[in-house]
């Protein structure tokens, strides 16, 4: 018998039983405490944990996701254009085709760079812009390359065109598409000589002609470009701004040229002497966000990330700085040349940037006219 106190004061006498019953119910309790202490820290650490792997996750994700969107970027950008989408003539295929043949090819022709780039140490370029005339049938307000600005228009000396191309291929293993430019290309009067010359070059895999599609080519140039390294592109000009458009359409498909007309938008590149913000910090940016700095020009044997770079110089709207360019005339000099390039290609902006605006949105209607009427040779 236990004897304690009850509420009055009076003893009470309890059973043995009863005080086993309290050590029980301690330890009962005490375990209790016990297993709760435990599963707080157990949840701690779990919460602790979880808060690592999210870090560690994040972290993760920061650094592999501009990884990843460069590839992606690299892969269906640029690189997809000059090595799938015009080598496999995409433009002709409907969108599911298109889609089907990127997937198919995509792997052969990823397989190929790298070997050429990593394996073959190869010196390949993209894509290359040439301009081969300042005359011009249209005088457009918003043009990219200044052309309506041009006070004394010229056609550019055919050899001395061919001998810079010359210079610049025996530097290079491979150009994968040779744009020509104008201007007006039709409107060259030695078009001919440089499209049979440029056509027969091993190592331009495409010759990519552009034009407003409002002058229709002869019959010796209609023929020339009838061969399979040939692409002309007719730009997004409205049929009120370039009446011949639909008659040029037509000649393209009745002598099975490889052709394709674009359908965009222009970008407002602010004309000839826009007033722009030159801080460094700006510029860095303009040039970053621009698409134009990988339309490669290759013009007066000299290399420019920019047509506006070359364009701009000759209009004496400024000078660019030494590092804007690589020179390739009368050179041959591969290792140097490359190591050139490559830095050219690492800068970070280009004095053509200070006179121009590089907004990224097409937001222009193309092919506004500053007040010159347009050319019409349609024999229909
Ligand atoms: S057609 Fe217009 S955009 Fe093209 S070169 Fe001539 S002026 Fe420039
Ligand atoms: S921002 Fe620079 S790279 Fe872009 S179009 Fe203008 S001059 Fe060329």
């Amino acid at each position: 018998m236990l004897s304690t106190r009850g509420r009055f004061g009076h003893a009470l006498h309890l059973p043995m039983c009863y005080d086993a019953t309290i050590t029980k119910t301690r330890k009962i309790f005490r375990k209790k405490i016990e297993i709760k202490k435990i599963t707080s820290i157990f949840k701690h650490m779990i919460f602790k944990m979880h808060h690592l792997l999210k870090n560690i996750l994040n972290r993760t994700l920061s650094l592999i996701k501009p990884m990843i969107t460069a590839l992606l970027k690299t892969l269906s950008g640029p690189w997809y254009y000059e090595n799938i989408y015009y080598k496999y003539r995409f433009h002709k295929m409907s969108f599911w085709q298109r889609g089907l043949a990127r997937l198919f090819f995509m792997p052969m022709a990823l397989g190929l760079r790298l070997i050429n780039e990593s394996i073959r140490h190869r010196l390949e370029i993209p894509h290359l812009e040439m301009p081969i005339t300042t005359r011009c049938n249209l005088h457009c307000r918003d043009c990219a390359n200044l052309i309506p600005f041009f006070p004394h228009p010229v056609d550019f000396d055919i050899n001395r065109l061919t001998k810079d191309a010359d210079d610049f291929l025996v530097n290079v293993d491979r150009v994968h598409r040779f744009i020509i430019m104008g201007g007006e290309t039709f409107l060259y009067r030695e078009l001919y000589r440089l499209v049979s010359y440029l056509i027969q070059q091993n190592k331009i895999s495409l010759v990519h002609i552009f034009t407003n599609g409002s002058i229709i080519p002869g019959p010796d140039i209609l023929q020339l470009l009838q061969h399979r390294k040939i692409l002309v592109t007719i730009s997004s000009f409205p049929v009120e701004v370039s009446p011949n458009k639909l008659c040029f359409i037509a000649t393209m498909e009745a002598n099975h040229i490889n052709y394709r007309v674009e359908y965009n938008l222009w970008r407002d590149l602010g004309g000839f002497n826009p007033a722009v913000d030159s801080n460094t910090e700006v510029l860095k940016h303009r040039f970053a966000n621009c698409r134009s700095k990988v339309c490669h020009n290759f013009s007066n044997g000299e290399y420019h990330l920019c047509p506006r770079s070359i364009h701009g110089e000759r209009l004496g709207q400024f000078s660019p700085d030494e590092s804007d360019r690589v020179i390739f005339r009368d050179r041959k000099n591969p290792q140097v040349l490359r190591k050139e390039l490559r830095e050219l290609l690492h800068k970070e902006y280009i004095t053509a940037c200070s006179k121009c605006t590089g907004i990224y949105e097409e937001t222009l209607s193309p092919g506004i006219q500053m007040g010159r009427g347009t050319v019409s040779n349609c024999p229909g």
